[in-house]
């Protein structure tokens, strides 16, 4: 069942009467309750401007979006979001930050010491409860943030390159552990990224988009086993979607 729905959704920037850029044009899209969706094209596509739609900060100027069959009108607790720069409290520690959500929510405060002790087991930051972000590492700061958006247990994830500013190591531990916790929760997520060897290791399903105007070029199924892991890299059916993908971005790009 659609869970998130886009239907041709249209972004223009500049006055109505007179548009400069067109980010996204009919574009349409529908991400089904469990399912790691995932977005892939090249940059100024419009991917985080499909993203903020999705989160509510921003409307279409042309067409509807909707969760659960309701409009999405603004920003909610029951969509999480993970974005690259990180959009942590700075002066709350690690705990506080995980916590902020449920103590929101006015969670009683045995549940919410609770979904904090069990989220920062998920997400290894063990021993760092009491950490401020500024003492931590990019990739840790990374874990929390994905940590306080699962605190609320959203109806669905929404990623805009949260891995993007990491080094590729980290970036690849990274794409382990989200694929471990997906394993786990099988959260509805909508994950944006331009690196497509991680579209393809996460992924349920890619729609790579094209060029501006942003357009959904085409929607790969990837029927790669799970669990995985960046094992998969080698293997010639993760060779065989990478080279169908980049030869879409390729195609569009000219
Ligand atoms: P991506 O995330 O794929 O790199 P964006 O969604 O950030 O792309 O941007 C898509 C296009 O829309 C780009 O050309 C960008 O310059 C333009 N754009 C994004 N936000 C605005 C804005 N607030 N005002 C004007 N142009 C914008
Ligand atoms: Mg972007």
């Amino acid at each position: 069942m659609s869970l998130l729905a886009l239907e041709d959704i249209t972004v223009t920037f500049g006055p109505r009467n007179k548009p400069l850029v067109t980010a996204l044009e009919n574009v349409s899209l529908s991400v089904a309750e469990n399912r790691f969706s995932v977005i892939v094209g090249p940059s100024g596509c419009g991917k985080s401007t499909l993203l903020r739609l999705a989160a509510g900060l921003d409307a279409p100027t042309s067409g509807r979006l909707t969760l659960g069959g309701q409009p999405i009108e603004g920003p909610s607790a029951e969509r999480g979001m993970v974005f690259q720069s990180y959009t942590l409290f700075h002066w709350l520690t690690v705990k506080e930050n995980i916590m902020f959500g449920p103590k929101l929510k006015k969670l009683p405060k045995q549940n919410c010491e609770d979904i904090a002790k069990q989220l920062i087991r998920s997400v290894h930051l063990e021993g760092f409860e009491d950490a401020y972000p500024k003492q931590l590492s990019g990739g840790m700061r990374q874990r929390v943030a994905l940590a306080r958006a699962l605190a609320n247990d959203p109806r669905i994830l929404l990623m805009d390159e949260p891995f993007g500013a990491l080094d590729s190591q980290t970036r690849q531990h990274m794409q382990e552990l989200l694929l471990d916790i997906w394993q786990e929760r099988r959260k509805t997520v909508l994950f944006i990224t331009h690196d497509i060897d991680e579209a393809i290791l996460l992924g349920d399903e890619v729609h790579v988009m094209s060029a501006r105007p942003g357009r959904i070029a085409k929607t790969i199924p990837i029927h790669l086993d799970r669990p995985r892991s960046i094992d998969l890299l080698t293997s010639a059916d993760f060779m065989s979607y990478k080279r169908e993908i980049m030869a879409l971005l390729h195609e569009k790009t000219q």
